[in-house]
């Protein structure tokens, strides 16, 4: 600021230098406007909240436009304090994602039970059904995923997409993650290597799209590459990036699983699985062989369903808002996942080059490719699909729980978010 104040001096006066014209005609000049205030945080987060409250139409229909082949129930717990008139606590975060780790529903409920969660599952499957979508081939879950007998909660649950051919998997980085109730401390020195022994136990990186993308890296220049091994063009050559994104995991099979799990346990428990003071990374040897025991029973939940190798490692995030009164928690929520979701669709193409521009109005978009398409023949955004016209009346987030505690139904009227947020001043 300083600077650019110098810089407008030295020019003054090098054009009211004396003997010049402007001196000759006694021209003075007037000192700039006193510099402005730059308007607070809080000023700016309360115009981007107004501004996005008018896109949350869109936004919702962007949301309720996102289908998936595979898909992953998570729920969360997360204790949401709602100020103002907050009509509860939300206590859970419960959310759909799909292959592209973009979400597709999600809702906040008082407690984690299948009862709850019953109008958000007929909700996304009439959604499905209307717009003519495939129903899902996998549904991964953190839980419940075997039972002795009878029917699963989650059976009831997805009633439809079970007819209609749905395998259900335990999630495999959930499934791992158990094993820590049996650790001493994530902080000892040999916790990643028993977390790494333990993915590479049930996962491996899929061959065909492993070759495909050697071959691809030896043709960008055939001459070098054709004297490097694989093993070398793979570890020099190709990047964790390219990895993650070309290539998929597959399942190990349940007793090789069993096998490799075992000895990395067995190994562990004597003088390998000590830190350099002697301490043991497991709380005691009965505990992990417990936590073992017990987890067995999963070994076929976790294994990709025959003939499908679909596994790829999903993104996740933190929507954070700040605590607030319950409609502007709302807008946050929709307008953050609205953008999460636009970001992922950027991301599906490498490099996220999905998307030519960074702009996050659905309609805007759809408007433009419609009309250059007309004049042009061609779109501006390839990879963009437009909201399915699908009379949706799903909830999402907030709306869902208030819909359950107060019984009303229906969107958020976000008309008399502005008192909202001036009660906050
Ligand atoms: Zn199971």
């Amino acid at each position: 600021m300083l600077r650019s104040t110098s810089i407008a001096r030295t020019l003054l006066m090098s054009i009211a230098a004396p003997g010049g014209i402007v001196s000759a005609m006694r021209q003075t000049f007037q000192a700039p406007p006193a510099q402005k205030q730059l308007p607070t945080a809080q000023l700016l987060r309360h115009a981007f909240l107004l501004a996005e409250a008018n896109n949350v139409q869109d936004y919702r229909s962007q949301i309720l436009s996102t289908f998936g082949t595979v898909v992953k129930m998570d729920s969360t717990k997360k204790v949401v304090k709602l100020s103002g008139q907050g009509r509860g606590s939300a206590e859970w975060f419960t959310s759909i994602g799909n292959e592209y780790s973009q979400i597709v529903t999600f809702v906040l409920t008082c407690e984690e039970s299948a009862q709850k969660l019953l109008p958000m599952c007929r909700g996304v499957m009439d959604r499905f059904r209307l717009a003519n979508q495939p129903v899902p081939k996998i549904l991964y879950i953190d839980r419940g995923c075997c039972r002795a007998k009878g029917p699963t909660a989650l059976e009831t649950m997805f009633q439809e997409w079970f007819d209609g051919g749905m395998v259900v998997c335990l999630d495999i980085f959930h499934w791992i993650h158990r094993f820590d109730a049996a650790i001493r401390t994530d902080a000892h020195s040999k916790y990643a290597m028993f977390k790494s022994a333990l993915a590479g136990a049930v996962l491996a990186y899929n061959r065909t799209d492993l070759e495909l993308l050697i071959e691809a890296v030896r043709a960008k220049d055939p001459d070098t590459f054709r004297s490097v091994s694989e093993q070398d063009v793979v570890r020099l050559y190709v990047t964790r990036d390219q990895l993650q994104h070309h290539v998929r995991m597959v399942t190990l099979g349940a007793q090789q699983t069993f096998r490799l799990i075992h000895l990395a346990i067995e190994e562990l428990k004597g003088p390998a699985g000590l830190d350099q003071s002697g301490v043991s990374l497991f709380k005691t040897p009965a505990a992990i062989d417990e936590m073992w025991v017990a987890q067995q029973r999963h070994l076929e939940c976790i294994q990709d369903p025959p003939g499908m190798i679909m596994y790829r490692v999903a993104r996740t995030t933190t929507i954070h808002g700040p605590h607030c009164a319950a409609r502007p928690y709302q807008v946050y929520l929709i307008s953050g996942i609205a953008r999460w979701n636009c970001d992922r669709s950027s991301d599906a193409v490498f490099g996220g080059k999905g998307r030519h521009h960074r702009t996050y109005s659905a309609p805007l978009i759809h408007r433009l490719n419609t009309r250059c398409q007309q004049l042009f023949g061609e779109t501006v955004e390839e990879n963009f699909r437009a909201p399915a016209e699908v009379d949706s009346n799903e909830l999402l987030g907030l709306e869902y729980l208030f819909s359950q505690s107060t019984g009303e139904s229906g969107p958020f009227s976000l008309e008399d978010i502005i008192y909202d947020v001036q009660m906050r001043r």
